[in-house]
C-alpha cells in the first residue's frame, strides 16, 4: 500500500460513545504527522450516530485530547458548539441513505433479523453466517440490512473475518461501515490512518466503495501497531471508565511510542512538529511490522 501520489485530504474520526484512551491519541498523532509529511489538510470528523451511547462530556474529551497533543486540525468543528450546530452525522442521513438505495437497487443487500444470541446459537461465535442472505425477508421498520458483498478470494479475505457487515442497524441508523465510506467520500479524505485492528474493516470498506461506484476506491489506507495492556487486551473505550489522566508524562510516553513506531530513538520532543517531516512510510505496509505494543 505504498503511497505514491500526493493524496488530498486526511481525517481523523473519532466516536463519542466513551472516554478517549492512548490508542487513540496515538492514532490522532500517527494521522497528524502523515497530513504533515504530504502537506495536507488534516479533518476532524465525530461519528455521532450511536445517540444512545453519545455523551457531551465525551464531545468535550475529544477537543480537550486534541488541545493537549497540541493538534489543530486543519478543517472540520473547532468546538463542541460547533460541531452540534454544522457537523453532526445527523445532518448527513439524507446521503447515508442514498448509498443505502444505490446498493439495494444493485441487489447488493438482504435485510436480516437475526438477533445476537441467535447467531451466537448457530455458529458459537459472534460471526454472522449469512442465515438470512436466501430468506427474502422484506424490508420493515426495526430490521437490520446487511451488505451482500463477499470478498473476491483475494488475499486478506475480509469475509472470513467480518461477513456481510451491517450496513443499516435495528435502529434505523446507518452502520459504522456505510456512514465511514459515504463520509470520505464525501469530504474527499483518501488517507485513512487507522489501527491495524481495522484492517480487515479497510478491505471491505474499498469493495463497498467499488460497489458504490466512489473515487475513495484509490483511498489509501495505513494501519497502525494497536496498544495493548500488560494482558495483551487491546485498549478500548469500553475498559476506560473514568478519564485518562492527560498529563505531561503520559504526553511523553506516547511520544516515545511514536519515535518507537518511526523507528529513532526516544527523543526530547514535546511537540508533534518536532518528529521528522519526512519519515518512511514503508514502516506502516505490509505484514511483520510491529503490529501491538504494550502501553
Ligand atoms: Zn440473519
Amino acid at each position: 500500500m505504498g503511497i505514491s501520489k500526493k493524496p488530498n485530504r486526511t481525517r481523523i474520526a473519532p466516536t463519542p460513545s466513551g472516554f478517549l484512551h492512548p490508542g487513540n491519541a496515538l492514532s490522532f498523532c500517527l494521522s497528524y504527522l502523515f497530513a504533515r509529511k504530504f502537506s495536507i489538510p488534516l479533518f476532524l470528523r465525530i461519528d455521532d450516530l450511536d445517540a444512545k451511547r453519545l455523551r457531551t462530556e465525551y464531545l468535550d474529551d475529544i477537543f480537550f485530547t486534541l488541545d493537549w497533543l497540541q493538534i489543530q486540525p486543519d478543517e472540520g468543528p473547532g468546538s463542541v458548539q460547533e460541531f452540534q450546530n454544522s457537523f453532526s452525522q445527523s445532518g448527513r442521513l439524507k446521503l447515508y441513505d442514498e448509498a443505502l438505495q444505490s446498493l439495494v437497487s444493485q441487489g447488493r443487500t438482504f435485510i436480516c433479523d437475526c438477533t445476537r444470541s441467535e447467531i451466537q446459537r448457530r455458529t458459537g461465535s459472534n460471526r454472522y453466517d449469512g442465515y438470512c442472505r436466501s430468506r427474502g425477508l422484506k424490508a420493515k421498520k426495526e430490521i437490520a440490512v446487511r451488505a451482500d458483498i463477499v470478498s473476491d478470494g483475494k488475499e486478506n479475505d475480509w469475509s472470513k473475518e467480518i461477513p456481510y457487515p451491517i450496513l443499516l442497524k435495528k435502529d434505523g441508523k446507518p452502520a459504522y461501515h456505510l456512514a465511514s465510506v459515504v463520509d470520505d467520500e464525501n469530504f474527499e479524505v483518501d488517507l485513512i490512518v487507522r489501527g491495524l485492528d481495522l484492517y480487515f474493516s479497510s478491505l471491505f470498506q474499498a469493495d463497498l466503495c467499488v460497489v458504490l461506484g466512489y473515487t475513495a476506491q484509490k483511498t489509501r489506507f495505513v494501519h497502525h501497531p494497536i496498544l495493548v495492556d500488560k494482558d495483551g487486551k487491546k485498549l478500548s473505550k469500553s475498559n476506560q471508565s473514568s478519564q485518562w489522566n492527560r498529563t505531561r508524562s503520559e504526553k511523553k510516553k506516547i511520544f516515545d511510542l511514536i519515535s518507537k513506531i518511526l523507528g529513532k530513538e526516544s527523543g526530547k520532543e514535546d511537540h508533534l512538529d518536532q518528529f521528522p517531516k519526512d519519515f518512511d512510510q514503508g514502516i506502516f505496509d505490509g505484514t511483520g511490522k510491529i503490529s501491538r505494543i504494550n502501553y
